[in-house]
């Protein structure tokens, strides 16, 4: 099977685009394929973010590499955390304290709606880039919920299972998961 180089060290992404995509690709995180290079994520949106990553790991590997960049975006927050969900609390990828704030800053909100995003870029070593875009909806819960999953995962009740992600099987999320539909939408544009 042909192999495809994803540039993320996330050990939830990694593990559910390598679910997604497995009668596709081979999923290779970067680590494994050589690139250990903190990549600094200044991008003002998710697909710039996402071209970001996967063209430095692609440039660096000489390979094409794909990129998810992703988030959660609560309506009564206006969009927040959006871009800087991993590092709503000030401290990248400790998904524990950004789970913490977020309940903290809807505190007293009965709007409890939002969305996961997810933003895939594929960048190919002929400079060729292939987007693919994917969103699902949900709330957010007043408490933790389920321990599966990673990020805000046990705080949002996805709308298509009734459920929260935290208590969701892996196959149950990736069937209608933002990350499963940005997939699907650049797959079909290959
Ligand atoms: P990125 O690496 O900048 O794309 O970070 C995405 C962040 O958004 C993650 O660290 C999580 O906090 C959050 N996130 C994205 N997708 C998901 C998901 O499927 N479940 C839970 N949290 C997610």
């Amino acid at each position: 099977m042909k192999k495809l180089i994803v540039a993320s060290n996330n050990a939830g992404k990694l593990k559910e685009i390598r679910e997604i995509l497995k009668d596709v690709y081979e999923v290779v995180p970067m680590g494994e394929a050589g690139f250990t290079d903190e990549i600094e994520e200044n991008g003002a949106t998710f697909f710039e973010n996402a071209v970001i990553k996967a063209k430095t790991v692609s440039l660096a590997l000489g390979a094409d590499a794909l990129a998810d960049d992703s988030g959660l975006l609560a309506e009564a927050l206006n969009g927040a955390p959006g871009i800087y969900s991993a590092r709503f609390s000030g401290e990248h990828g400790n998904d524990a304290a950004n789970r913490r704030k977020l309940l903290k800053e809807l505190e007293g909100q009965e709007n409890r709606k939002a969305k996961f995003v997810s933003v895939i870029a594929l960048y190919k070593t002929n400079g060729e880039i292939v987007k693919g875009e994917g969103e699902t909806c949900g709330r957010i819960a007043f408490k933790e919920e389920g321990t599966n999953g990673f990020g805000y995962d046990s705080l949002f009740i996805s709308d298509d299972l009734g459920k929260s992600f935290g208590v969701a099987t892996s196959e149950e999320k990736n069937s209608v998961s933002h990350r499963k539909r940005a997939l699907i939408d650049l797959l079909r544009h290959l």
